[in-house]
């Protein structure tokens, strides 16, 4: 068990680090930690998270009450109690508005696809919780539905949330959320986002248990696998992580198409799609009327 001022130590620590990679802005982000009796460490409001020293932190109660420190808690505390309250495995939450997964947050595109391994194992799927106004109670509102199944989420027009079993773990979180997000713009950008097999998913998902990676949820089931089940029990947020795989029959990587779609696995005996350029289109039949003639 880290001591009281070791997590204080831990906590000016990380918030250098989110300042000095430009997760947050002036006193933009909060952190907070467990400690023992039903008590929390908290940033406190209104501060640089890359100028804090220990001194300045507050201890609550798990209902928000000050127990100790000179300065107020932080203005989004209710998000962090709201964690604490549904996730007693969770020791320490992070927040902070990492520019490129808020770009993901405010165009309301979730980090959902599996195209990286060690997301897959390690976080699974970055939903976003809907937009919520800043410190108010909407935002636990906002939380509360993806939290039970997610280490980590986006928040719509606003920034990111990652939860661990230690601080440094909740902020290394954060780091992949944004890696994550880094890696997924360029592929977009580039124009083709090969995805990873559902079939490579689950593999990757038994992987999890052999490496001793704590999941908070299971991957949902694929939709095509139970057509007779509602969506809502087929993807609840609440209960498993929606991660966007395609079937590969038998390949591990299924190919991008430049639209950002994927070319769907083709089954023996089944009509596959084509597409065609409309140049392309008028070559065929102008080949074909010329083969009448
Ligand atoms: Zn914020």
């Amino acid at each position: 068990m880290s001591t009281e001022s070791s997590l204080r130590a831990d906590i000016v620590e990380i918030g250098r680090r989110m300042y000095a990679r430009g997760y947050t802005a002036s006193n933009d982000g909060n952190i907070s930690v467990r400690l023992g009796g039903d008590r929390l460490l908290m940033t406190p409001k209104s501060v640089c998270k890359g100028f804090m020293s220990p001194d300045m932190m507050c201890v609550t109660d798990l209902d928000g009450r000050k127990l100790q420190g000179e300065r107020d808690p932080s203005s989004e505390m209710l998000m962090h109690l709201e964690v604490y309250r549904q996730r007693p495995d969770v020791q320490a939450v992070v927040h902070a508005h990492p520019p490129i997964a808020t770009g993901f947050a405010v165009a309301g595109i979730p980090l959902d696809r599996a195209v990286l391994a060690e997301v897959l194992t390690t976080l699974g799927s970055v939903p976003i919780a809907e937009y919520a106004t800043p410190s108010t109670r909407e935002l636990p509102e906002a939380v509360r539905k993806y939290i039970k199944a997610h280490d980590g989420m986006l928040l719509a027009n606003h920034g990111a949330l990652t939860v661990g079993g230690d601080l440094y773990s909740a902020y290394f979180k954060m780091e992949t959320v944004e890696h994550f997000a880094k890696i997924s713009l360029v592929a977009r950008l580039l124009g083709r986002e090969n995805l990873i097999s559902r079939e490579e998913v689950m593999r990757l998902q038994e992987l999890r248990g052999t490496y001793g990676i704590a999941a908070p949820a299971p991957i949902c089931a694929d939709p095509a696998d139970s057509p007779g089940a509602g969506a809502g029990d087929r993807e609840d947020p609440a209960t498993c992580q929606v991660v966007q795989a395609p079937a590969g029959s038998g390949r591990r990587l299924v190919p991008g198409l430049p639209d950002g779609s994927v070319q769907p696995a083709q089954r023996p005996g089944e009509e596959a799609e084509i597409r065609l350029t409309y140049r392309e289109l008028s070559a065929l039949i102008e080949d074909a009327i010329r083969s009448l003639r």
